[in-house]
């Protein structure tokens, strides 16, 4: 298949907060697409796996024929950023998951599920993100995981830095995989999708 002529980025359009990763995405000049079927992922050079609900997300992608062929992709080698259930999905080994919750993995961690809390427990904290100039990503955790272990081949990018949660792990980069416990599309600071669409180009 022969590529199409700028780039295309895909966002998982399953569930959850798809439509706030295609604006930030074409905010800042990048060709951005849905992905619901097996088809349109062919299309695409990266993909962005929304925040939401990871189980709900999961089936779907079963139920859409579209699990086996994400993990041939990232597998593969496809460029991906999950952000909070998409960081879930993006995990080689959940805790606190539901029954049988199948993720398409890839990133050699282990993530715990709602880990900050309930929906309530909610929080905006500034996390220093590695690499990352301008100071502080102002981060949003909505009952979000936090990463519990990390295999060798793993970075870490960020950890969070104060109240009672201090010193978790919260953004992550395996390679050309790329995941953050929290949710960069709703605060309208674009950095971190830079970043992954750097890692797209192969140029960061
Ligand atoms: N708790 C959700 C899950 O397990 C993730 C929440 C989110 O994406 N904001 O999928």
């Amino acid at each position: 298949m022969s590529a199409p002529p700028s780039a295309a980025i895909g966002v998982l359009a399953l569930q959850g907060d798809t439509a706030e990763h295609l604006r930030v995405l074409r905010g800042i000049g990048a060709t951005a697409v849905p992905v619901t079927r097996p088809g349109e992922l062919d299309q695409v050079q990266g993909l962005v796996l929304p925040g939401g609900e990871s189980t709900a997300m999961a089936k779907l992608a079963e139920r859409y024929e579209l699990l086996e062929p994400l993990r041939k992709r990232v597998r593969a080698g496809m460029p991906a950023y999950g952000t909070c259930a998409g960081m879930i999905l993006l995990a080689d080994r959940i805790v606190d998951g539901a029954r049988d919750q199948r993720t398409v993995g890839g990133i050699d961690m282990t993530v715990r599920r709602n880990a900050f809390g309930r929906q309530s427990e909610s929080f905006e904290t500034g996390v220093e993100i590695e690499g990352l100039e301008g100071g502080p990503v102002d981060a949003v955790f909505i009952r979000a995981p936090w990463v519990e272990s990390t295999g060798p081949g793993v970075q870490v990018l960020g950890q969070t830095a104060e109240g009672g949660a201090a010193g978790r792990i919260v953004a992550v980069r395996q390679g050309s995989l790329l995941a953050t416990s929290f949710h960069p599309e709703l605060t309208g600071d674009a950095r971190i999708h830079r970043l992954f669409v750097d890692i797209v180009k192969g140029t960061a």
